[in-house]
């Protein structure tokens, strides 16, 4: 594992040491990347190295990336390393099944690590809005790890995201709002309370753990990429994350650098600040007012990171798009029914877009993609069956 030499803003470049924890920039407020000393793991052997030492000293999961991730031990519940599920009807579409994830979904590769790194600093209280998976992956790893967690989310969340965090033990606080809310709640009272401030790109470490699915879709395919990668676009961390894995994997040699794939941000329209954005040709987001959608997780109505997507979208030739919920709704009755694949409502947003592209004209049959599956649509069965009309008689 590397040392960390710093952490950089990824707005004005400003550095600071990692020595103690660290929130945002202290000068502009911009979130952190953490930097390391890549140099002495140049190359393909090294690369290869991964998936032996994965075999042979057994580190599962996201954690074959030690290489690339803090010197510490880890707080793990197995996350990681999911299923590259290749569709039975488009030979070149791939699902990126996140759902397999300790907790269900994507969420457990950042809150995994920043919470490794919560317990390396030795805090002791952390506190987090969500619009429901963060939730229920904080209160998981906050569990494994020994720390006190303070939920703050929507009172309507899938009901399973509320169960599982009562379950790990986290003080659980519904709101009559939105996660924009939750967010203020927790800025409001953790000085106070002496909480941590784990939040979505306010701390530098649930990047780093959301760029183990860069290093994974890149392995899973060859140490090649795809055309273009489908991410449902809430905080939009995965998609900042990944493209910083690509990044390093090319300073590193580890894949043939150029042709980065296109990022799709996916977003529903019920709440699609980033669309907006992107077709505006704006720099950052505007609140959404009003958010609604049954894909709870795509209900952030400002981003913190919206910046950064923004920069990444035009960088890699990609777009951002949003589908009504009637047509995400239609794309998860779909999958499951033709593919065996109970997708998150912010999967089958992966899912409509594609098939929305693919009708336009901006991708090909020949197009090799990877569509994420966020969570598992297990899940969400108390918003899904609301969404498709299922009653128990
Ligand atoms: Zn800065």
């Amino acid at each position: 594992m590397p040392k960390i030499r710093e952490l950089e803003c990824s707005r004005c470049k400003a550095t600071v040491s990692a020595e103690t924890p660290r929130t945002v920039c202290p000068k502009c407020a911009g979130a952190f990347y953490v930097r390391y000393d890549l140099s002495g793991l140049k190359g393909r052997a090294k690369r290869d190295e991964i998936a032996r030492d994965a075999t042979v000293s057994g580190w599962a999961g996201m954690w074959r990336y030690r290489s690339v991730l803090p010197e510490v031990e880890p707080v793990t519940l197995g996350e990681g390393w999911t299923p590259m599920l290749r569709s039975r009807r488009y030979r070149n579409v791939l699902v990126k099944e996140e759902g397999a994830n300790a907790t269900g979904s994507f969420k457990a590769r950042g809150l995994a690590l920043a919470v490794t790194m919560a317990r390396h600093y030795g805090l002791t209280k952390l506190a987090v809005p969500s619009a429901g998976n963060a939730a229920g992956a904080l209160a998981a790893y906050a569990a494994a790890a020994g720390i006190e967690a303070n939920i703050f989310m929507p009172k309507d969340v899938p009901f399973a995201n509320y169960v599982e965090a009562k379950m790990y033990g986290a003080n659980v606080t519904l709101v009559d709002g939105l996660i924009s809310d939750c967010g203020r709640m927790v800025a409001e009272r953790k000085e106070k309370e002496g909480w941590f401030d784990i939040s979505t790109l306010k701390e530098p470490f649930r990047i780093e753990g959301k760029k183990t699915m860069g290093y994974e879709l890149v392995e899973q395919l060859g140490w090649e990429y795809p055309e273009a990668v489908f991410y449902p676009t809430g905080g939009g961390v995965g998609l900042i994350g990944m493209w910083k894995a690509f990044v390093e994997m090319e300073e590193l040699g580890w894949v043939k650098p150029g042709r980065r794939p296109k990022m799709i941000a996916v977003q529903s329209s019920g709440c699609a600040p980033v669309v907006r954005a992107f077709e505006e040709h704006a720099s950052v987001s505007k609140m959404w007012e009003n958010a609604a959608t049954f894909a709870s997780g795509l209900r952030v109505p400002k981003p913190y990171g919206d910046y950064i997507m923004l920069e990444i979208l035009q960088e890699s030739g990609g777009v951002a798009l949003a589908l009504p919920d009637e047509v995400i709704l239609d794309s998860l009755k779909d999958w499951a029914k033709n593919e065996g694949i109970f997708l998150s409502p912010e999967g089958a947003a992966a899912t409509a877009a594609y098939d929305h592209l693919f009708k336009t004209g901006f991708l090909t049959p020949e197009d090799r993609v990877v569509l994420f599956n966020t969570g598992a649509g297990l899940k969400y069965t108390d918003v899904t069956a609301e969404a498709a009309g299922i009653e128990r008689n």
